[in-house]
C-alpha cells in the first residue's frame, strides 16, 4: 500500500487515447470507477520557506485501474473533463479532501485542484460549502487551485464564481501560473491569495544562466506587490530550495520535501491516528 501513491503509470499512451475505441473503453472504465471506489486521495506537503515547516498538504487523485493499475491523472482528467464526468469526481475529492484535513491539526490547510469545468458550474460553491459543512473543516483551511483556463469563459461568470467562492471564506490559488493563456489583466481583479509558480520554471533555474530564475523572481516581485503568497512547484534538489528561498517564494513543494502520499501516512506524519 505503501507504493500505491507514488508511480503513476501512463498507461494509455498517446497514441492509444488517439484510437477511438481505447478512448471509448477508457470512458467506460472511468464511469465505473467512482461507484467502485477505485479512486483515492495522496497529499504532497506544502512547506513554509523561512522555516521549512509543513504548512499544508494538496491533494492529488490516484486512480488505481482493476487491470491497468495506477493511471496518471494528467491522462484521465483531460478525459474526464470531455466526457462530463469530472463533476462528479471533483465533488468526491472535495469531500474526501474536507473529511480528511479535518482530522488534522488546525493550522494544517489542504489543496484540493478544481477544473475549469466544474469552475463553470453554478453549483460550485453550494458543493464546496456542503463539503465543508460536514466534514467540520474551517473554511480558511480550504484553499482551491484553479487554472488560467477558467479565464478562457466570459469574464463576467467568472467574477462571480471568483466572489460566491471567497464568500464561503475559502482561499484561491492560481496553480501552473505561466504556462497557460498568461494574460495578466485577470490578475487585477481575481481574488487570488496564491500563485503557484509551474515547476517548468523551477526545472533547470539554480543552474547558471538559466533564465528561469529571472521569470521567478519577476512573479514573486508581481505577486508580493499584490500582496499574494507564492509556491514554488516542482523543488527537487537542494540547491532549487536555496534558489527560490533567495528568489523571495514564501513556499515550496516538491519531492525533495516529500512525494505524494496516501492519507493514512500523512496522519501517520502529522503524529495522528489514520483511520476515522
Ligand atoms: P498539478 O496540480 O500541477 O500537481 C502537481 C503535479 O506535480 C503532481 O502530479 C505532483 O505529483 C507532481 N510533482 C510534485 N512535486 C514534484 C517534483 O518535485 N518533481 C516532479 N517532476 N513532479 C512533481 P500528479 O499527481 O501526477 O498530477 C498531475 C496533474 O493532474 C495535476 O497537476 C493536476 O493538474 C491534475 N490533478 C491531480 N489531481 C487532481 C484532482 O483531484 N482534480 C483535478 N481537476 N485535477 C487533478
Ligand atoms: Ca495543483
Ligand atoms: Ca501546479
Ligand atoms: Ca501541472
Amino acid at each position: 500500500a505503501k507504493a500505491a501513491g507514488r508511480g503513476v503509470h501512463r498507461f494509455y499512451s498517446a497514441d492509444m487515447l488517439a484510437g477511438a475505441r481505447d478512448r471509448q473503453q477508457l470512458e467506460g472504465d472511468l464511469r465505473a470507477a467512482l461507484p467502485a471506489g477505485e479512486f483515492n486521495l495522496c497529499y504532497q506537503p506544502v512547506v513554509r520557506t523561512v522555516d521549512a515547516v509543513v504548512i499544508g498538504y494538496e491533494a492529488l487523485i490516484r486512480w488505481r485501474h482493476p487491470v491497468r493499475g495506477l493511471v496518471s491523472p494528467a491522462d484521465f482528467i483531460p478525459v474526464a473533463e470531455e466526457c462530463g464526468l469530472i463533476g462528479a469526481i471533483g465533488e468526491w475529492v472535495l469531500r474526501t479532501a474536507c473529511n480528511e484535513a479535518a482530522r488534522w491539526p488546525r493550522d494544517v490547510r489542504v489543496a484540493v485542484n478544481v477544473s475549469p469545468v466544474q469552475f463553470a458550474n453554478p453549483q460550485l460553491p453550494g458543493i464546496v460549502a456542503s463539503a465543508l459543512a460536514r466534514s467540520g473543516l474551517a473554511p480558511d483551511r480550504l484553499e482551491l487551485e484553479i487554472t488560467e483556463g477558467v479565464f478562457l469563459k466570459g469574464s463576467d461568470s467568472s467574477d462571480r464564481m471568483f466572489a460566491a467562492l471567497k464568500g464561503l471564506g475559502v482561499r484561491l490559488a492560481l496553480d501552473d501560473f505561466g504556462t497557460g493563456y498568461s494574460s495578466l489583466g485577470y490578475l487585477r481583479t481575481a481574488p487570488f491569495d496564491k500563485i503557484k509558480i509551474d515547476q517548468s520554471f523551477v526545472r533547470g533555474a539554480a543552474q547558471p544562466g538559466n533564465r528561469n530564475a529571472a521569470i521567478i523572481r519577476a512573479i514573486v516581485m508581481l505577486a508580493d506587490t499584490l500582496g499574494m503568497e507564492t509556491t514554488a512547484e516542482g523543488v527537487e534538489i537542494q540547491d532549487e530550495i536555496e534558489l527560490v528561498r533567495s528568489l523571495g517564494c514564501s513556499h515550496i513543494q516538491g519531492y525533495v520535501y516529500g512525494r505524494p502520499a496516501p492519507a493514512a501516512e500523512v496522519a501517520a506524519a502529522l503524529g495522528i491516528d489514520g483511520r476515522a
